[in-house]
């Protein structure tokens, strides 16, 4: 499916709810595919991608860079502490943010370099024990603890267990982002994207269906 199309999907999406257009970012999420379709979709004037790994990121994006204008990088994989400076360095935004330690870690860089991106709090909507993330009952708490330490946290992220009814999660994370007067909402991904903006979503993180299967082989 073209950029076009995926586009068009949000702007139906948003008129559907009455949200404003434009109120919905696409994240392009961008991990694995080849740098040819990449390049096709920033031809096509996408600048914001995502991408899951940073060493995966430092290898693939400078280049772009220096190509075009404007690139707006967001992570959305998990982030080692000992990588984190290298992410406050590359990206332009962290969905990620799941666990005190990372925390302290990225307000001690923040302190040190005056730099810290937007941070989204990643949230175990599911509470699946496999899955990063804070769980729903320690958000509250975490979301005072980050603002304790000065951190720019914009808003929550969540990923959905997949044999569940995505809806119910975004729900539960719309409620918990109003609680903590948080704007921010990262949610839905190719197959739930339009379901996500009609629970609030206000960032979408969209792969397979913009660029086509990802090929791990
Ligand atoms: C890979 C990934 C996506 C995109 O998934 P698609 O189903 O390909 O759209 C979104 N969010 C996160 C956190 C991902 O890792």
């Amino acid at each position: 499916m073209g950029l076009r199309e995926i586009e068009a999907r949000i702007a139906a999406a948003e008129a559907a709810v009455g949200r404003p257009a434009g109120s919905v970012q696409l994240i392009a999420v961008s991990k694995v595919q080849p740098n040819d379709r990449v390049a096709a979709v920033l031809e096509q004037g996408q600048r914001v991608f995502g991408e899951n790994r940073v060493q995966e990121a430092q290898g693939k994006w400078p280049g772009f860079r220096e190509r075009f204008e404007g690139i707006e990088l967001h992570l959305i994989g998990p982030l080692q502490t000992n990588k984190a400076r290298a992410a406050i360095e590359l990206f332009d935004a962290i969905h990620t943010l799941d666990r005190p330690k990372l925390a302290q870690v990225l307000a001690r860089l923040a302190q040190e370099t005056g730099i810290c991106p937007p941070l989204f709090i990643e949230v175990n909507t599911g509470e699946e024990p496999q899955k990063a993330g804070v769980l729903p009952a320690a958000v509250d708490g975490f979301v005072a603890e980050t603002r304790a330490m000065d951190l720019p946290v914009q808003g929550l992220m969540c990923i959905p267990p997949v044999d569940e009814d995505a809806a119910l999660h975004f729900a539960r994370l719309a409620g918990l982002a109003e609680r903590n007067g948080l704007a921010g909402l990262s949610m839905g991904m190719s197959g739930d994207f339009e379901r996500a903006i009609a629970a609030g979503a206000t960032h979408v993180r969209v792969g397979s269906a913009l660029f086509g299967e990802r090929d791990y082989g």
